[in-house]
């Protein structure tokens, strides 16, 4: 099974139109059906929401300009979900039955909030792990909680308390996006699951989007784990980009890291790419994948990447049934 652990489904849906039932939209690779052909079997589905400032909000009047905008936004996205009947995963009993029962052609996600904001205050995070949500980054740019991408600076008092608020309720910390100094805060008080969804090695491609050597060896020595992006201004710095380069994000961080049991995919792929700038174009060429992979890894740790990976850490991070039940009573 291969797992996806970025996808902003809802949001491309919502606000760009771009339904996830039928065939992908053109120069777009994501679609229930196109996963399904691909062998996609699990994905963290996000809810993402743009800041009304935010450059690719210029496309879109789906924005937030204050929290509770945001929030009304974020609250769609569940429902989208919802709509599509997408199967939701909450506990790690739900999720080792379902990687048991697996049929190629299903699909399943847990719900990943990307950027905080439409938590209007972290007092009401337990609504939002009612809906389903588990895993939580708190910045894209910068927001009420954390500093973000471009745009330095720490957690904030409320980013604290939100931090203290997942521990509570179980909720996985995703810092993909955090600012270095969030980043740093987050080591120094988290002490629940962590991961970075969707962030390439900075040794790689310069710029604080992606994520530093000394980052991927605390989140592997917490026992976290990296996804790569498909992003094409993540894997290289210009030029046309291939799975070659997925290949040697995959190699430096796994190296970074401490070893491959500690990267997967987290690709991103309708984050806005059009894809024809994209590693690929069909996302059936993600088959290709493993066959690339496994250059430098052994057929187990191809396989580790492609989904076995994301697997194990989310069957170790996610509450079991009875947190469960406490993450979801308020
Ligand atoms: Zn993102």
């Amino acid at each position: 099974m291969i797992v996806d652990a970025h996808l902003d489904i809802a949001w491309n849906a919502i606000a760009d139109g771009r339904g996830f039932l039928g065939p992908p939209a053109p120069r777009y690779l994501i679609s229930r059906p196109a996963l399904s052909a691909a062998g996609v079997g699990l994905v963290c589905a996000t809810i993402y929401t743009a800041p009304a400032l935010a450059k690719r909000a210029m496309r879109t009047r789906f924005v937030y300009e204050n929290a509770h905008e945001a929030h009304i936004m974020g609250v769609a996205e569940v429902n989208y979900y919802r709509s599509c009947e997408l199967r939701l995963i909450r506990d790690a009993r739900e999720l080792a039955s379902y990687v048991r029962g697996w049929r190629r052609g299903q699909i399943a996600a847990v719900l990943l909030m990307e950027g905080a904001d439409p938590i209007e205050t972290p007092s009401q995070l337990g609504a939002w792990t009612d809906m389903g949500v588990r895993i939580i980054g708190p910045a894209w740019s910068r927001t009420r909680y954390s500093g973000g991408t471009r745009a330095p600076g720490g957690l904030t008092e409320l980013g604290v308390q939100l931090l203290k608020a997942m521990r509570r309720k179980r909720v996985i910390l995703d810092i993909s996006h955090m600012a270095d100094q969030a980043v740093a805060d987050s080591f120094e008080m988290w002490r629940g699951p962590i991961m970075s969804s969707h962030s390439n090695a900075r040794a790689i491609v310069p710029g604080d989007r992606q994520i530093t050597d000394a980052t991927a060896a605390e989140v592997a020595r917490r026992g976290g784990i990296l996804g790569i992006s498909f992003y094409p201004n993540h894997l290289r710095k210009s030029g046309v980009t291939t799975l070659d380069d997925v290949v040697r994000h995959a190699l430096h961080l796994a190296r970074a890291a401490g070893g491959p049991e500690h990267v997967g995919l987290g690709t991103d792929l309708d984050g806005g790419i059009d894809s024809r700038y994209g590693p690929i174009h069909d996302l059936r060429e993600l088959r290709e994948l493993p066959r690339k992979l496994r250059r430098h890894f052994s057929a187990r740790q191809a396989e580790g990447i492609m989904g076995a990976n994301w697997i194990d850490f989310l069957g170790r991070a996610l509450p079991a049934p009875t947190e469960s039940r406490r993450a979801s009573s308020r």
